[in-house]
């Protein structure tokens, strides 16, 4: 569960740096608070909010507001008050598409707004966890330190029975913390809303093992989660279910629904179209290909890390420059081979 939370920082982090770097932060007055949302009109009903989160996507009409992802609570005031400028209804849906804290940060605020709140199961069940570590932390140390005392004073056989008593006694808490999705689903779900119909999909261990991708159908406008960072490397979260090839083969599920005419909203980065998912798809096909066989050829981890050939068309586009940089990418991917074809290796 640690891990899971270390996780969260960490996506929180990097939207932080990937804040920085974009640079879109625009001052107003000295007296106003400094803006740090851009707002992008992709038609008439829907806009694409970009901060210093994941990217926000925003439908407004008749019956109300839908929106996807929540960024950062101190975000919200402001998301909010962009959104009336759009429109005078309420923030109904809220649709989350993984539960990295740069996408789900501001759902608490938005449910007592009365907002309900859609994500995968799974998103919910990492947002209740990462709750319940948060409130059990001072118990937890203090039970540390109980069980450490005991251990020095020799008492090693009760300290394991009360540790045993521990995890049983926590695998029954609840948080008292309630602000979660309201509603999750496993596979698909559909929204008929504003006269469009919008699918839910859920695409199986990419870059979590909660991602949905968000679809209007009418206007032809796709927002991706953090299953597509458009012109940099993926961060590909293994720790919380997220997977290499299940992250290409969510890419190829992307192609396989969407055409040239699609509007891309990314997790990260600007609006995107069919060509340059096409072209992340065929990079991480190429360098998982160029950087198995390294491995597979016996080269070390540094070695492979060193081979500057083998992403330089990547590279010379900037898809380094973000987060994740080039080296880090390539021993990532080189630790995913070690995994898959560890056992060939041995054979050796
Ligand atoms: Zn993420």
């Amino acid at each position: 569960m640690r891990n899971k939370f270390v996780c969260l920082l960490f996506a929180a982090s990097f939207s932080m740096v990937s804040m920085a770097q974009d640079g879109d932060t625009t001052g107003t007055t000295p007296n106003a608070p400094a803006r740090t949302i851009t707002m992008y009109k992709m038609t008439d009903q829907i806009y694409m909010f970009k901060g210093k989160g994941g990217n926000i996507g925003i439908q407004i009409g008749e019956d109300g507001v839908l929106m996807i992802d929540s960024q950062f609570a101190e975000a919200i005031p402001e998301i909010v008050q962009l959104v009336q400028t759009l429109s005078d209804k309420p923030i109904q849906f809220l649709v989350n598409t993984h539960h990295h804290g740069d996408h789900t940060g501001g759902n608490k605020n938005m449910i007592f707004k009365g907002t309900i709140v859609y994500s995968h199961d799974n998103v919910r069940r990492r947002l209740v966890n990462q709750a319940l570590l948060e409130e059990s932390k001072e118990d937890n140390a203090n039970f540390e330190k109980q069980m450490e005392k005991l251990r020095e004073d020799g008492n090693r056989e009760i300290a394991e029975s009360k540790a045993k008593a521990r995890v049983e006694e926590q695998a029954k808490l609840r948080p008292k913390e309630t602000a979660f999705p309201l509603i999750t689903f496993s596979d698909n779900i559909t929204f008929h809303y504003n006269g469009e119909t919008i699918m839910v999909f859920h695409v199986h261990n990419a870059h979590t093992d909660g991602d949905a991708l968000v679809y209007f159908t009418e206007s032809n406008i796709l927002h991706t989660g953090d299953v597509f960072f458009n012109g940099k490397y993926p961060f590909i979260d293994t720790k919380s279910g997220g997977n290499y090839e299940g992250y290409i083969k969510a890419l190829g599920q992307v192609l396989g629904m969407i055409d040239d005419e699609t509007k891309i909203i990314p997790g990260h980065g600007l609006i995107a179209t069919k060509a340059d998912v096409d072209f992340t798809h065929r990079m991480m096909k190429a360098l998982l290909d160029r950087v198995s066989f390294q491995y597979v050829s016996g080269k070390s981890r540094e070695e492979v890390m060193a081979m500057k050939n083998l992403s330089e068309e990547y590279d010379a586009k900037g898809f380094g420059a973000g987060f994740i940089a080039t080296e880090r990418f390539i021993g990532l991917i080189y630790d995913h081979a070690k995994k898959k074809y560890g056992k060939l290796d041995r054979k050796k």
